[in-house]
């Protein structure tokens, strides 16, 4: 049986980033000693039906986790232990903002079993990270960096965004060869998104900051996977490079269609096969929820026969290292080949997928166009 993944979700942060739109709110002392008492009566609520599974990955997401103090980080882990088996090498990561956390709660965390640390580091300009909004400087992130060595995590993630209104390709190539020298194990990198609603959407229409320039932000792509890989990192998912050996385990079972239970507001959750759910987005009322005694799910979806079909191949697909056909005929009776052969055709003649046996896989170019490729299959 595929061992399944902890997802856990920590709504606060500091301040409020110009182009957030995630279900965060700002830090306030007592909400968050309210939304851990709720958190660890949702994980302990867990029906023994659901928790058959070994859990192997952790994962506390956010918002700004590593704003939760050490006593309350351990409250949640003691649930999660309570309610699942968890595999004595489970990997278990947190998700940290550069100034959030002191030499003394990471050894706290790292005692705790924390043994993988995600950081927004974003970007090293601190021109650039102030037009974001956000709370560090590029000092703390080095810093952060520093403490967590010496705190003894050896599995260490940078999220980097390129595309930044007004960020040039040298600046974006100063970012990744700042990354690339300290040597992190893993680094997520997205393009940036301009959600409506958020402020940064709002200083675009309003011309305080230029719209992102969606092709030098694919040149920007281009160079990071250049630069990474050229110094022995693997490009393994769209967004994601890694030392050999060091994939995030907790993401790729979001993509490979593996259990996941979700806690926490907006926290999603799958049971491997083909229903998903997911919480109550906003902080307050899924608090108010489980305080009532009510459960905090308010969509539950049974994915029909198409639906986990589509779902196998735009998931599988995010990997590089490519989607299985033959493993997908045996699941499924259908040979993809035969199915969307005309769109397949059409897409290795772009150069955005190539054949390789059994393995269908996106190029880099496919990587950037990836949405377009994906459309087809849903
Ligand atoms: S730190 Fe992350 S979750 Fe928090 S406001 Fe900024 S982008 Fe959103």
């Amino acid at each position: 049986m595929t061992a399944a993944g902890v997802y856990i979700h920590i709504p606060f942060c500091l301040s409020r980033c110009s182009y957030c739109d995630f279900a965060t709110s700002i830090y306030r002392g007592e909400h968050a000693e309210r939304y851990v008492d709720a958190l660890v009566k949702e994980i302990v609520s867990q029906t023994p039906a659901a928790n058959a599974r070994l859990v192997d990955t952790i994962y506390f997401g956010g918002g700004t986790p590593s704003l939760l103090s050490p006593r309350q980080t351990e409250q949640i882990l003691g649930a999660v232990h309570k309610s699942f088996a968890i595999d004595g090498r489970a990997e278990v990561t947190m998700e940290m903002n550069p100034g959030s956390v002191t030499p003394q709660s990471l050894r706290a965390l790292r005692r705790l079993g924390i043994n993988r640390a995600s950081f927004g580091a974003q970007t090293f300009d601190d021109a650039e990270l102030a037009r974001l909004g956000r709370s560090h400087t590029s000092k703390d992130t080095l810093k952060t960096f520093r403490d967590l060595r010496e705190s003894g995590f050896e599995n260490l993630n940078f999220d980097l965004i390129a595309g930044l209104p007004g960020q040039t390709l040298a600046r974006w190539e100063e970012n990744v060869a700042t990354a690339l020298s300290l040597h992190p194990e893993h680094l997520s990198f997205y393009l940036l998104e301009v959600h409506s609603g958020t402020p940064l959407a709002e200083h675009i229409r309003l011309g305080k900051q230029p719209e992102p320039d969606e092709d030098l932000a694919a040149v920007m792509y281009e160079s990071m996977l250049e630069h990474a890989t050229a110094v022995g990192y693997k490009h393994y998912e769209i967004s994601n490079l890694c030392l050999p050996g060091f994939a995030s385990r907790h993401n790729t079972k979001y993509w490979t269609g593996a259990p996941y239970h979700g806690f926490g507001c907006s926290a999603h959750g799958y049971d491997g096969q083909s229903r998903r759910w997911s919480n109550e987005r906003d902080t307050a009322r899924y608090v108010e929820a489980i305080e009532n005694g009510s459960s905090p799910v308010v969509e539950e979806h049974e994915l029909t026969g198409n639906e986990v079909r589509a779902e196998a191949v735009f998931l599988g697909m995010r990997m590089m290292r490519g989607f299985d056909v033959k493993q997908y005929r045996e699941l499924f009776g259908v040979d993809l080949r035969d199915e969307h052969a005309d769109d397949l055709k059409r897409f290795r003649e772009a150069g955005l997928v190539e054949f390789d046996g059994n393995m269908i896989r996106l190029t880099r170019a496919g990587a950037l166009l990836s949405n377009e490729v994906f459309a087809v299959f849903v």
